[in-house]
């Protein structure tokens, strides 16, 4: 399979705070398949470190009461190219983020509070047709 995967979920140091998400459990299940590792953030030019973004009524603004929804936008459809350019299979993404969050994301008010929702990337992968998944449901074995 050709698995595309956030990258802070392989140890890559891209996520905001300039530390990364690595999860085992998505190591092990990308194991012998092809991996695509993408951050839409960075690809859309976005720093290492940088202010935490959230989804607010629809536009991705920063902490900073920064729009930033061009950037994330940008990335996410550089990234989208590279799928439907590799063939992949499946991505597996990292929860809750503003960009890749599946089946969570935070509310918009920078709260810590959660609400049903995927973020920007996730969204538009799924609205290519793309199998994407949440990387706590590699981690409940939720997926085969
Ligand atoms: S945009 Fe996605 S890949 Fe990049 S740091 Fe955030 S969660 Fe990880």
């Amino acid at each position: 399979m050709k698995i595309m995967v956030s990258a802070c979920l392989l140890g890559r140091r891209c996520k905001y705070n300039g530390g990364d998400n690595y999860n085992e459990a998505v190591a092990a299940y990308t194991r012998g398949h092809e991996v695509i590792p993408v951050c839409p953030e960075v690809a859309g030019g976005l720093s290492v470190p940088r202010p935490p973004c959230e989804i607010v009524g629809g536009v991705v603004m920063n902490a900073d009461g920064e729009n930033v929804d061009k950037a994330f936008r940008d990335g996410a459809s550089r990234c989208v190219r590279m799928a439907q350019e590799q063939h992949i299979d499946l991505a597996i993404l990292q929860p809750r983020s503003p960009s890749c969050g599946v089946h969570q994301i935070y509310d918009g008010t920078f709260s810590g509070r959660r609400i049903e929702g995927s973020g920007v990337f996730a969204s538009m992968l799924c609205a290519h047709g793309f199998r994407v998944v949440d990387a706590e449901d590699i981690e409940k074995g939720e997926c085969s």
